[in-house]
Order: C-alpha cells, then sequence, then structure tokens
C-alpha cells in the first residue's frame, strides 16, 4: 500500500510559468517503471518546455537530468529492480524495432519520446520512464552529482568519444558554460591537447583548473588564428549556442578536422565551400547519446573525478532556478533535490 497517493511536481502551464502542484500517484505501464526522484538538474533545454518552443501539452512537468530509485516496475521489465538507483535523460528510451533501433542507433529512433517534453519529466518528487531509456548509476556518485552529467555530461563525452581525435591530438572547446566546463574536463582525461576558448580574460584561470592546456580569448584574439599557430585543431566542441561562434572558430581546423556542433540556436552557421573544400574540414553536429553511452560517462566520470560545478536548489524553488539558469547566472549547473 502507498502511503502517499500524491507527489510534488513543478510544472509548466502557460509560455514561461511555472506551478507548484500537486499529483495523483500512478502505477507505471507496460515496458515502464515508476521512480522516486533524489535529483534533477536544470538544463537550457528545459526552456523547450516551459518557453513552448516545442509543442507543448499544458500542463507539462520539465527536467530531463533525473536521478531516483525504481519504486515499481510495469510488466515485462527486465534487468531493473524496485530500489535501484537510475537515471533518465533528454532521450525517452527506444522503441527496439524501427529502423534506426535495428541498425543500432538508438539516438534517432524514430518511435523516441523526449523526457519532459512529450511526457512529464524531472522537476517532481515521482516520474515514470520507459524503461529502455534508463542508465545506470555508479555507487560513487551521489545523485545530485550524478544528474548533470546524464544530459549536459552526456551530450560532450559521447561528441568527444565519437570523434576522429586521439589521445595528443588538439581539441578545442567554445564556451565554458554549463556544457563546456565539462567538455574540457572530459577532452582532457581523455588524453587530447585541450584548448578553451570563450570571451574576455575572466574565464581563463577556471580553464587552466578545469584542465585546459591553452585558454584563447575570442574578444581579443581571432580564434581560428589562434588555433592555427597550435597547429590547427583536429576537433572543435561548440558547447557556445549561435551560429556566430562556430563561424568564428571553422578556420582554425586542421585538414580533415571536424567541428561538432552541441548549442541549439536559430542563428545560421556561416562557412564558405572554400573553407570546407581545402583542408577537406567537415561541419558535424551531436545529439546527446544512447543509454549505453550513459552508463559509460557516469563510470568515466567516477574514475576520473570529472564533476560539474553544482548549486543545489529545493525543488520548491524551481521557477527561480529555472530564471537564473535562463538568465545566464548559474554557475555551472542547478541541481533541484527533492529533499
Ligand atoms: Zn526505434
Ligand atoms: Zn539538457
Amino acid at each position: 500500500m502507498e502511503i502517499n497517493s500524491t507527489y510534488r511536481a513543478v510544472q509548466a502551464v502557460s509560455p514561461g510559468c511555472l506551478e507548484l502542484t500537486q499529483k495523483t500517484l500512478q502505477a507505471p505501464g507496460p515496458g515502464k517503471v515508476r521512480i522516486r526522484i533524489e535529483a534533477c538538474g536544470v538544463c537550457h533545454s528545459d526552456a523547450g518546455t516551459v518557453e513552448g518552443s516545442f509543442p507543448i501539452n499544458w500542463p507539462r512537468v520539465p527536467g530531463h537530468e533525473v536521478i531516483g530509485r525504481i519504486d515499481e516496475l510495469g510488466t515485462g521489465v527486465q534487468g531493473w529492480a524496485v530500489g535501484q538507483r537510475v537515471g533518465v535523460g533528454f532521450l525517452g528510451g527506444s522503441c527496439g524495432y524501427c529502423a534506426f533501433c535495428r541498425g543500432g542507433d538508438l539516438v534517432h529512433c524514430q518511435n523516441q519520446e523526449y523526457t519532459g517534453i512529450h511526457h512529464d519529466g524531472g522537476y517532481a518528487e515521482v516520474m515514470i520512464a520507459k524503461a529502455s531509456g534508463l542508465v545506470s548509476v555508479p555507487d560513487e556518485l551521489s545523485s545530485v552529482d550524478a544528474a548533470p552529467l546524464l544530459c549536459a555530461g552526456l551530450t560532450t563525452f559521447s561528441a568527444l568519444r565519437n570523434s576522429p581525435a586521439k589521445a595528443g591530438d588538439l581539441v578545442a572547446v567554445v564556451g565554458i558554460g554549463g556544457l563546456g566546463h565539462l567538455a574540457v574536463q572530459y577532452a582532457r582525461h581523455m588524453g587530447f591537447e585541450v584548448a578553451a576558448i570563450a570571451r574576455g580574460r575572466d574565464t581563463a584561470e577556471l580553464a587552466a583548473k578545469l584542465g585546459a592546456h591553452h585558454y584563447i580569448d575570442s574578444v581579443a584574439s581571432d580564434p581560428a588564428q589562434a588555433l592555427q599557430a597550435l597547429g590547427g585543431a583536429k576537433v572543435i566542441l561548440v558547447t557556445a549556442s549561435g551560429g556566430k561562434a562556430t563561424t568564428a572558430t571553422f578556420k582554425g581546423l586542421r585538414p580533415g578536422g571536424v567541428s561538432i556542433v552541441l548549442g541549439v540556436g536559430a542563428e545560421p552557421i556561416e562557412v564558405s565551400d572554400m573553407d570546407l573544400t581545402f583542408g577537406g574540414r567537415k561541419l558535424a553536429g551531436a545529439l546527446t547519446g544512447d543509454p549505453a553511452t550513459g552508463d559509460t560517462t557516469l563510470r568515466f566520470s567516477a574514475l576520473s573525478g570529472v564533476a560539474a560545478m553544482i548549486e543545489k536548489v529545493p525543488l520548491e524553488d524551481a521557477a527561480n532556478a529555472y530564471e537564473k539558469m535562463k538568465t545566464g547566472k548559474a554557475r555551472f549547473r542547478i541541481v533541484l533535490t527533492m529533499g
């Protein structure tokens, strides 16, 4: 018997408006689990839900950096146990039967829902998640520390891990924010020569502390020229949104190098055909990662000590936390705790 048949949640009810509410506890359907949430990160992509830039069926609970414990299994769920600590990221779980799933590409499953967009996410004490999307959480990581690694961590770790860079190659990280401050740490621990690129001198000290070998101030110098002076980057990871950041750094690639865009904005990227053809450079994008890479992200983070810089906020203050993130005042990830 459940002692509490309701739970607290913070839901978006109209563009820009979050409210605290009570929801009725539901049993998980087939192939799904119910999770008692311990922590949920606040991500820039939550704006897709809160501002309604994705098509949203109001009311909707945002949040896709969720850590909690399974408290009930739906029928047919195998490989997961009640009491087990799990993570839920942006991708809500693959179907297993579409053409992309059958080819092993779970990220681009055609029947995949997005957490906090198509169904309720982690700004709550409880959520229901598809078992095929779950990530396992190593004991060494606290729930608060693990939460931001499920989107900001997985996105940067997966992009670097799948990139053509090898140990010793120059890898540049553009933008030292929520994603970038993790990307610099991962790049350093993966054995790359790391250049951090940000606006102004203020970030130089932090970049060095995170493990960057070089710091390039994109206001004081041309970042593409600065990268060429270091021999040219094999990979440029663009974590800042806005096409200009990609455009400004693209010519810093060495021949055969790739610029991988992770930030999402409306601004177009301007790259000339000359820049692409001479040097055989590539422009690419990457969307988060599959659950197995999520497992590896958390394990690698625990082994290497890579961690997000976190500010903890109780669930009931989610609206303030969201506003702080949205106005760029968060240093660097905010994590909601359920108490
Ligand atoms: Zn599928
Ligand atoms: Zn996210």
